[in-house]
């Protein structure tokens, strides 16, 4: 078995090159061929001597995760499912905006949290994904849309751990892939253009500021924690208050001067003017200005399973009137490739059914889209413009 080279930050590939007798600044040139350039063959990489070519063919694979489907929204979002092998798949979505593409990425098939309103929280946590599984999605995502949009610069300036899994319980893995992210010899990608989104694992929220600040997106859903721990079960182990305190942590050190609250609206459950009052407390407990948090309002996504409905759209407009009157900047989410399944919580919809991805999986040779054969639907339909 040979090394995926996708599974290396910088350090990670100096450290092999070492290991092969190299000098370490080779790792600098190979890096750049394999996350600029988004060469796979190490025959096209030919500022590379041919002895070390042929070390790294006998030693090393780049590979990204097969792709299962492809669909593309007429708003030009593109939702991919990756295979990830053992009947599990996990899927990332590009969102291409007039200023900036963003990359929804998957850090864990299935997810153990279990939030009672995603559809990943209830299929269930299968594993982690390794950092090449991780850093494969953005590879596959930003060299596939290159050669189709025919850009040579960069299409994707933002990625939003937002995918399937909690970023925060796959920590070791998180940290090396957002790494790869930022590294300039790479995806060159701002830190406030990088966003963990987590469900509140609070001791890991230290551990990335200390680590790897990037921007972060926490996921409140409620203002309380009687109705938090129902919605969140991990809100149990770290309840509002430390999440908060944490939240007020990581601002020393974050690339942004705020932290994201997402709050999906349920409604009738936690859509009230009683819960945006609520919520209005506890910002200003913090800080009177209320300046230090965002709040971005999610409509939920409803899928039979959870038994929770959508909040009308005045519902949510009236909610985030409070918010916005106590002087905390609230936006309310576009829902986005609403036509091929590819909002919030939503990503796990056809893997929930294990048996459907079996099928597919066993059915590969029908239904694969290899970056090859991909192209064609891809270009013809020229569903994306910038
Ligand atoms: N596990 C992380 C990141 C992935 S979920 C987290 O929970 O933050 C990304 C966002 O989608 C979270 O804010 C999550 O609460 C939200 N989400 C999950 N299911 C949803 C649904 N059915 N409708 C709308 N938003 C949903
Ligand atoms: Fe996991 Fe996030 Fe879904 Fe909760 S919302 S189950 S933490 S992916």
């Amino acid at each position: 078995m040979t090394v995926n080279l996708l599974d290396f930050d910088l350090e990670g590939l100096a450290a092999f090159c070492e290991g092969l007798g190299e000098k370490r600044f080779r790792a600098t040139q190979l890096f750049r061929w394999i996350h600029q350039r988004g060469a796979s063959q190490f025959d096209e990489m030919s500022d590379l001597a041919k002895s070390l070519r042929e070390k790294l063919k006998a030693s090393a694979h780049i590979e990204a995760l097969p792709v299962l489907s492809q669909h593309i929204s007429s708003d030009g979002t593109v939702k991919w499912l990756f295979d990830v092998h053992g009947g599990n798949a996990i899927e990332s979505v590009f969102i291409p905006e007039d200023d900036r593409g963003t990359l929804c990425i998957s850090s864990q098939a299935g997810c153990a949290v279990a939030c009672r309103f995603c559809s990943t929280g209830h299929q269930g946590f299968s594993r982690n994904l390794t950092v090449g599984e991780i850093v494969s999605q953005l590879w596959f995502a930003e060299h596939f849309l290159r050669r189709h949009l025919k850009r040579q610069d960069r299409v994707i300036s933002n990625v939003v751990m937002m995918g399937m899994g909690e970023p925060l319980q796959n920590f070791t893995a998180l940290v090396p892939a957002l790494r790869v992210m930022l590294d300039d010899h790479a995806y060159g990608l701002s830190r406030r253009r990088v966003t963990v989104s987590t469900s509140g694992v609070v001791p890991m929220i230290d551990r990335l500021g200390q680590d790897c600040p990037v921007a972060l997106a926490v996921s409140l859903h409620a203002p309380n924690d009687a109705l938090r721990d129902n919605l969140v079960p991990l809100n149990k182990k770290y309840p509002i208050a430390e999440l908060v305190a944490a939240c007020v942590r990581y601002l020393k050190v974050a690339p942004r001067d705020f932290i994201t609250f997402e709050y999906c609206m349920l409604s009738g459950v936690n859509d009230s003017e009683g819960h945006a009052l609520e919520l209005v407390k506890l910002v200003r407990a913090q800080s009177s200005a209320g300046n230090w948090c965002k709040f971005n309002l999610i409509p939920f996504n409803p899928f039979p399973a959870s038994g929770l409905l959508r909040s009308p759209h005045a519902v949510v407009l009236a909610f985030a009137k409070i918010l916005n009157a106590a002087g905390i900047v609230t936006t309310i989410r576009k829902t986005r490739g609403d036509d091929i399944d590819a909002a919030c919580g939503q990503l796990a919809g056809e893997v929930m059914d294990r048996t459907n991805i079996q099928s597919r999986l066993s059915k590969r040779g029908t239904i694969e889209i290899r970056p090859e054969n991909a192209m064609a639907p891809f270009g013809s339909k020229d569903t994306i413009n910038d």
